[in-house]
């Protein structure tokens, strides 16, 4: 057993950790003795205020410390006993009782001091049950598990409390006190926070409370101030980098925009102006373009596409499904036809040899534009000249996705667009490193779509709505939730609900929509519905993202509880898109109030950016629109609502830092250069000298 122990350490090697605690530890993420420290309490336990034996209360959760006078072990029945120790202080005595823990009476000799913390109940005589207790080998001693404020950490099956508990305690009593200041000394000040040591000892162990608040405030600081060093310094990267200034020379944008069937709204406009702004640099663009559905993003990411092919290069449009895919095709295909731009579709389903020809010709610079969802981003797929690379509904790819997109030009230029609105505070987190544009006007004539809620046994009313809208000439959309939609299971649902609504629907065209059809399968329905010849499309949420079909008005949503505000949200968006007032019904018998709360906020509010900060409010910022999957870091502390000030003072914190030492190079950055590197280190190479 080594007596100085060091961050890097692993858990294993620890005094009474051993194998199995090992394996639990590693469970909950805990490998290293840094890890461990850093493994924060959930919540802590006011044991602090010692109760005399004659002031206790009857049922009141109490700590108090006695000598043990007698200990007695007796069997009720086979199955049950009872140990007893009799407790006393200068003022009065209690039992102390633990059910079928027989051990307990060995674990105690008399007159020794102990410390319990339970409830205290009066019959007949006055009991402490089944208390927490911890003997005090003499006065001085601090207690750990009573007598203090108590940590109590997340925990695993197996795994105690008290073990923990002990774990943390040991280790933090034995670590040489040397944890790295990574805050800037100014900002230490100003806020009046504890030192880095401290600040870790305190936030397991607190003395009180207010020095606990004060460890969480510096703790929250530098994990938020790595975090946005992360993304500062990945944006700071790419404002180094090279990349190609692309000019307005050709004369097809211009024909072009004047020749579009409406006229852009404000908010386009300057959203199409910033965008070409960048593009006019050699300083690669990265920016996010978020518009609630509808907004008309498409049409900016063309112009900007147009504006790549008129300077010589290609562009790539990469979209999450299929679905949305072969739309984005045959609308660009058919907005840039007359102007002598090659469009192709990259998808996975296409037969192998016309990929192959599409691949060769897109190599060759023949291809101006290529379309596709992920298969763009395989390795036979190879550009001539890739200077704009977009990416519609980013928020379902990974980071690494979108680097890999990037990745098939030379230092491209990046558009990323999102119909998921997000608040300020997120943003500046998941999207740190872009800039970002928002469009925050929908295109005019729009009417709100109307939505109503409904139980289950009044569905009828809504089909009987639908069906109007078919006679009027109108198209809708039936939704079925589908979790999973690889289950066999799901899908016989699918097929059975399909058959009842041709039933219902009898006499008109229906479609059916899921993803495990092949990908002209899907192509095939939607061509149809687009062109009207499907007038009732049953589908699962493939539709989710982006579809855009103006002539459909009515939405009806069966077990709309099943879904989140998001994509509740992003279902209605489909609806509504053309002149005509739309509607969508959301079927559903929520049993638990957060389903009606998600029910009614969506009967009241249309606006996007409004539910996004409602949805923050009902669920988190953790399950927030489902970000976890998608880039939102996982703050250990950090409060994403609660911590919002403190998140835009280390940003202008960070700014500051990478405007003046960008690598961390200056003696007041290197602890956190440090500890950077060792986070990062992998991922960035830059900062490793520093
Ligand atoms: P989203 O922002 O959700 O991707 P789209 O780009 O699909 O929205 O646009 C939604 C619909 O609005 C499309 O049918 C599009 O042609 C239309 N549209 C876009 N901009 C305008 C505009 N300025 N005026 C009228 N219609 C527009
Ligand atoms: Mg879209």
């Amino acid at each position: 057993m080594k007596n100085i122990i060091n961050l890097k350490d692993s858990i294993q090697y620890l005094k009474g950790v051993g194998p199995q605690r090992t394996g639990l530890l590693n469970k909950l993420g805990v490998k290293t003795v840094e890890d461990l420290i850093r493994y924060f309490p959930r919540a802590w336990q006011d044991r602090s205020h010692l109760t005399e034996i004659r002031d206790i209360e009857s049922g009141a959760i109490t700590t108090l410390c006695g000598l043990v006078r007698m200990r007695s072990t007796f069997r009720v029945r086979s199955n049950f006993n009872i140990t007893r120790v009799v407790l006393e202080d200068n003022t009065g005595r209690i039992e102390a009782t633990w059910f079928n823990q027989p051990y307990m009476r060995t674990r105690f000799q008399d007159g020794q001091r102990v410390m319990v913390h339970g409830k205290v109940e009066f019959n007949r005589t006055w009991r402490i049950m089944n208390p927490e207790c911890e003997i005090m080998e003499d006065e001085t001693e601090n207690p750990i598990h009573t007598g203090r404020i108590v940590p109590i950490y997340p925990l695993t099956a197996k795994l105690t409390q008290r073990v923990l508990r002990n774990t943390i305690y040991t280790v933090l009593s034995r670590l040489p006190r040397s944890l790295p200041e990574i805050i800037p000394p100014t900002v230490v000040r100003k806020n009046n926070f504890p030192p880095a040591d401290r600040a870790v000892n305190d936030i397991h162990f607190p003395p009180n409370f207010q020095a606990r608040d004060q460890a969480r405030q510096r703790l929250v600081w530098e994990e938020l101030l790595l975090q946005q060093l992360a993304v500062g310094r990945l944006r700071y990267q790419y404002q180094q980098s090279e990349g190609t200034a692309l000019k307005r020379d050709g004369a097809r944008l211009e024909k072009f925009i004047s020749h579009l069937p409406f006229e852009l709204t404000s908010a386009q406009v300057r959203a199409r102006d910033r965008i070409f702004h960048d593009l006019a640099s050699s300083r690669p663009m990265h920016r996010l373009l978020q518009g609630d559905v509808g907004s008309g993003k498409t049409i900016i990411a063309v112009l900007a596409m147009l504006l790549a092919v008129d300077s010589g290069r290609q562009a790539a449009l990469m979209a999450p499904t299929e679905v949305l895919a072969a739309q984005h095709y045959m609308n660009i295909k058919q907005l840039l036809d007359s102007c002598g731009v090659n469009v192709e579709l990259i998808v996975s389903g296409s037969p192998a040899p016309e990929r192959q020809r599409i691949r060769d010709r897109l190599a060759g610079g023949e291809i101006n534009i290529a379309v596709g969802t992920h298969a763009l981003i395989q390795p036979s797929v190879v550009f001539n000249h890739l200077a704009l690379a977009v990416i519609d509904e980013q928020h379902r790819f990974g980071v690494e996705q979108r680097a890999m997109l990037k990745a098939k030009g030379q230092q491209p230029h990046v558009l990323v667009m999102t119909a998921t609105p997000i608040p300020r505070t997120l943003s500046m987190t998941v999207y740190g490193d872009l800039d970002v544009t928002t469009i925050n006007e929908l295109p005019p004539g729009r009417r709100p779509v109307q939505t109503r809620w409904l139980a289950r046994a009044d569905s009828r009313m809504a089909y009987k709505q639908a069906a109007a809208a078919v006679e009027s000439g109108r198209q809708v959309y039936v939704i079925f939730p589908l979790i999973e939609e690889s289950e066999k299971m799901d899908l016989k649902a699918l097929n059975s609900e399909y058959a009842h609504l041709c039933k219902m629907f009898k006499g008109r065209k229906l479609g059916l929509l899921h993803g495990r059809m092949k990908a002209c399968e899907k192509e095939k329905v939607m061509v149809e519905f687009r062109a009207g010849e499907i007038e009732i499309l049953a589908a699962t949420t493939v539709v989710e993202v982006g579809v855009d079909v103006p002539n459909a008005t009515v939405m009806v949503i069966e077990n709309a509880d099943r879904f989140g505000l998001a994509q509740l949200h992003q279902l209605r968006g489909r609806i509504g898109r053309g002149g005509h007032e739309g509607f969508c019904f959301l079927i559903a018998n929520p049993t638990m109030a957060e389903g009606k709360t998600r029910m009614e906020i969506m009967t009241r509010i249309t606006d996007g950016f409004q539910l996004a900060e409602e949805d923050l409010a009902l669920r988190g910022p953790g399950e927030f629109f489902g970000l976890s999957q998608h880039g939102l870091p996982e703050f250990k502390l950090a409060d994403l609502s609660r911590d919002a000030a403190c998140l835009v003072e280390v940003r202008e914190t960070v700014q500051e830092i990478i405007r003046q030492d960008p690598d961390l190079q200056k003696p007041e950055n290197r602890e956190l250069g440090r500890v950077y590197a060792d986070i990062y280190g992998a991922s960035e190479s830059r900062v490793r000298s520093g």
